[in-house]
């Protein structure tokens, strides 16, 4: 492969030594960083590489998703029938559990691919997928896997096991997941080792998994060696269901049944107190933020800054919401101000951190089971990923690594994104669409999405 030196741009390179470099270019070797430094220079330097002109703008990482749900898309636009649903269990049984139910593997590679064009048209390079079909189980791991890998871009998946609808879906969501992520050491393998797709053991939630159903997927993620990702404490219905029934919180429930550790998700954490913090911080368990989907649900406020000073490693995901990871960042940086009444609260760096410091270490943990040599996501430097965006950003004030934060909140958003690179491979030109076929995509997931709204 030719290299490719992205330059006449400003590189904002984020990770442990962020400085912008004005004017600066970024050599491309296959599917890793080679050099970062001023354009003029590296272009005597590397006469033979095929030059990309940033235009001015800027060069940065691309932006990284640690907890969504593909599935989710067909709901967008979607109208529940009757009274509006007053409490996250009306939410979960009205919507999302009757949407689940309904769909197909079509519905689910429609919905994977919808995501996947939303996601690189938005700059989104890796993302940790939680899926959920109970009537469509078996082979649904891979269907979305096939979405990813024609898409492009990085994922990490897993099948939501759940007692919800009985027996014997439980069960067909372990086969799932265990029959997913062995392929990932077969029939998928270089793919895994290449680390473009991964996989976690899923659970949905502790109220909806019993202790027998625990300790099945507790030994059966151990025994494949890799973590869980599962939603924790998302509604206070969630810790009341655990005390009612074990007299235990959940966070608490799952670090006695070695559900936490450091390849697991516990996305949301919106209940969880300080002592499930410390089983969190101690088991060096991710948590991962979703600030649109917490406000839309009504669930309450996730202790971010309490978690992130105990030493836990949060995150930033959608939980379903759109590919556009600025906009996440955004409502992280608002919501924490309005809900406290504290402007000092949630600071644009920490935003910043979350988005990709902080998420680029639950990708490390997610895929590195699979792949040993996983490159550094989330920062531009010598060795990381090519995994990078080009934005149509020219900054109106004056642009440094410290203010860059809230240049990305009040500045910057999904329409800068021109260009999206995930391994050294462009998946978006000039707003072009170069792996997927959009308009084939939006067709299709619009025929089916009205047959499934029907079926509802
Ligand atoms: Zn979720």
């Amino acid at each position: 492969m030719t290299d490719i030196l992205i330059g006449n741009g400003a590189v904002v390179t984020l990770g442990n030594d962020n400085r912008p470099i004005e004017q600066g270019a970024v050599l491309v070797h296959n599917d890793r960083i080679a050099v970062l430094g001023p354009d003029a220079d590296l272009r005597q330097q590397h006469p033979d590489a095929q030059y990309v002109d940033a235009n001015g703008g800027l060069i940065m990482p691309g932006f990284l998703c640690a907890h969504t749900h593909f599935y989710g898309a067909f709901a967008r636009g979607m109208a529940i029938p009757g009274d509006p649903p007053r409490n996250f269990s009306e939410i979960l049984e009205r919507l999302w559990w009757r949407l689940d139910k309904l769909l197909t593997l079509e519905d689910t590679r429609a919905s994977a691919e919808m995501c996947m064009a939303d996601a690189i048209r938005h700059g989104t390079t890796c993302v940790v997928d939680h899926h959920a079909s109970p009537n469509a189980i078996e082979g649904s791991l891979d269907v979305i896997a096939g979405a990813v890998e024609q898409a492009g871009i990085r994922a990490c998946l897993a099948y939501e096991v759940s007692d919800r609808d009985g027996g014997s879906v439980t069960a067909n969501g372990i086969i799932e997941n265990e029959r997913f992520i062995h392929s990932l050491g077969t029939a998928r393998r270089q793919q895994a080792a290449a680390g473009m797709i991964a996989a976690s053991y899923g659970l949905h939630a502790s109220f909806a998994l019993s202790p027998a159903t625990l300790e099945r997927c507790a030994a059966g993620g151990a025994a494949a060696g890799v973590g869980f990702h599962i939603h924790v404490a998302e509604d206070i219905s969630d810790e009341n269901d655990s005390i009612g029934q074990y007299a235990m919180r959940v966070a608490d429930r799952l670090a006695a049944n070695h559900i936490l550790g450091p390849h697991s998700i516990a996305a949301h954490c919106v209940h969880v107190n300080s002592g499930e913090i410390g089983h969190l911080a101690e088991t060096h368990t991710h948590s991962v933020h979703n600030p649109r989907s917490n406000m839309n649900n009504a669930v309450g406020r996730a202790p971010v800054e309490e978690m992130a000073r105990a030493g836990v490693n949060v995150g930033l995901g959608n939980d379903g919401f759109s590919m556009n990871m600025l906009q996440e960042m955004k409502t992280a940086y608002l919501l924490h101000k309005l809900a406290l009444a504290d402007p000092r609260a949630m600071p644009g760096d920490l935003v910043l951190k979350m988005a990709f410091q902080h998420n680029a270490r639950v990708m490390q943990s997610v895929f590195s089971p699979f792949s040993a040599d996983f490159p550094q996501l989330g920062a531009l430097s010598i060795g990381a990923a090519a995994d990078l965006v080009l934005l149509d950003y020219l900054p109106p004030t004056p642009l440094s690594s410290d203010n860059f934060p809230w240049h990305l909140i009040f500045g910057i958003d999904g329409q800068h994104v021109n260009s999206t690179m995930v391994a050294g491979r462009w998946l978006m030109r000039n707003r072009q669409l170069l792996t997927v076929d959009e308009a084939r995509i939006h067709a299709r997931a619009r025929e089916l999405s009205q047959a499934l709204w029907q079926r509802m």
